[in-house]
C-alpha cells in the first residue's frame, strides 16, 4: 500500500471523548462536537491532523473491550475477538477544528462527516449514520494519527485537492498556513450548498467544482487540475479524497508536470465501491490510510 511520509502524533493513548453537540452544515455535512473524557490530553497539530474514531455501534460494552493500539497489526487483531454486534465501528477523521479549553468549558474538537448513501437502503455506513444519529452524552474513543500532509520546512506554495472527505483537512491546513501562503485549492463537492466556506490566506485561490449525480467521485477534480497552472516552483500539493484522485493527481503531477514525487503528500481516503472495493475489513486493518 502506497502513502506518502507522514508525521507522528506526540501519544497514540486511546482517548474516550463524548458527544457535545451536532449541527446539519449542508445537505451531505453533518458536525459533531467531541470533548469531555480524556480532551485535555490530546494534542493539536492543525493541518490534516487526523485520527482513529471508534464509533459505539453497538453500544457503551464494546467501547470498555476497545485495546491500546488498537490501529496496529497486534491490537486489531484483539480488536477483532470483540463480538459482533457490541465491537465499535472503526473509521478515519480528520480535526476540522480544535478549541482550546477556557475558563466557562473544556477543549473542543470539530469533526465535519460527509452523509453518503441511504440509510434506508443500507448504503450509507455506520460512521455517516452515527454523524446523524448520535446524541449528546453519547460517547466514542479516538486514537491520534498525526500528519499526512508535510512539506519541505519554509515552503508556503501550496496545491490542495480533494473531494468533499478532504475539506475538512483542505480548510485546517489553510488555517495553519502563514497568512503569507499562496497557490491554489481544487475541492469536488457534491452539490453548491455543500461548498463550505473557509478562511484561507489571500494568496491561495479556492476553486469549487460540484458533481453532478452519478459522476464518478474524483473525476472532475483531476479533470480541473489538468487545465490549471500549477503554482511557481517549489511549492507542496496534499491531495487527498477518493483513492483514485489521490493517487491519480500524484502519478499525473510526477509523470506529466514534472513535479518532484517528495514534494507530493497524498492520502486515499476511501474507495468508490462501484469502482471495485477493498473489503472493510482490510481497510480497517490497514495501519496507514488508504492510499
Ligand atoms: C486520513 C483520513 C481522514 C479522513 N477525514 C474525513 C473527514 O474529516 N470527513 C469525512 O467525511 N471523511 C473523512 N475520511 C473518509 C472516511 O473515513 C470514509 O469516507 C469512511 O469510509 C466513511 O465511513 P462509513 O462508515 O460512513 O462508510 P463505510 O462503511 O466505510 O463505507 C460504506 C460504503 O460507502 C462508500 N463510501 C465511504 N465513504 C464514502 C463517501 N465519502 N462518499 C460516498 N461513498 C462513500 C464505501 O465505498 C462503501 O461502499 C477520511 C479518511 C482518511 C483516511
Amino acid at each position: 500500500m502506497a502513502f506518502s511520509k507522514m508525521v507522528k502524533p506526540e501519544t497514540t493513548e486511546l482517548l474516550p471523548l463524548e458527544v457535545l453537540r451536532t449541527e446539519r452544515l449542508a445537505p451531505h455535512w453533518m458536525r459533531v462536537t467531541l470533548g469531555g473524557g480524556d480532551v485535555e490530553k490530546f494534542r493539536p497539530m492543525g493541518y490534516d491532523q487526523w485520527f482513529r474514531l471508534f464509533i459505539p455501534v453497538g453500544g457503551d460494552a464494546g467501547l470498555e473491550r476497545v485495546p491500546a493500539k488498537a490501529h496496529k497489526l497486534f491490537g486489531y487483531l484483539k480488536f477483532l475477538r470483540i463480538p459482533d454486534g457490541e465491537r465499535p465501528a472503526m473509521r478515519n477523521y480528520t480535526v476540522r477544528a480544535y478549541r482550546a479549553a477556557t475558563a466557562d468549558r473544556g477543549a473542543e474538537i470539530d469533526v465535519d462527516f460527509v452523509l453518503h448513501g441511504s440509510a434506508a437502503e443500507g448504503t450509507a455506513g455506520p460512521a455517516s449514520r452515527w454523524a446523524e444519529s448520535c446524541r449528546v452524552g453519547e460517547r466514542a474513543l479516538i486514537i491520534d494519527e498525526g500528519l499526512t500532509f508535510n512539506p519541505e520546512r519554509g515552503t508556503e506554495r501550496v496545491l490542495l485537492i480533494g473531494d468533499e472527505t478532504a475539506l475538512p483537512a483542505i480548510a485546517s491546513i489553510c488555517a495553519s498556513l502563514p497568512s503569507s501562503a499562496s497557490g491554489a485549492a481544487i475541492i469536488e463537492v457534491p452539490s453548491a450548498e455543500d461548498a463550505l466556506d473557509f478562511t484561507h490566506p489571500s494568496g491561495v485561490s479556492v476553486e469549487w467544482i460540484v458533481r453532478a449525480h452519478g459522476v464518478e467521485p474524483g473525476s472532475l477534480a483531476r479533470a480541473a487540475l489538468r487545465e490549471h497552472s500549477l503554482p511557481d516552483a517549489p511549492f507542496h500539493t496534499y491531495a487527498a479524497g477518493e483513492q483514485t484522485l489521490a493517487s491519480g493527481v500524484r502519478k499525473y503531477l510526477v509523470g506529466e508536470r514534472g513535479v518532484d514525487k517528495n514534494t507530493v503528500s497524498f492520502c486515499g481516503y476511501w474507495k468508490n465501491a462501484s469502482a471495485g472495493s477493498a473489503s472493510q475489513a482490510t481497510r480497517e486493518v490497514a495501519t496507514e490510510p488508504l492510499a
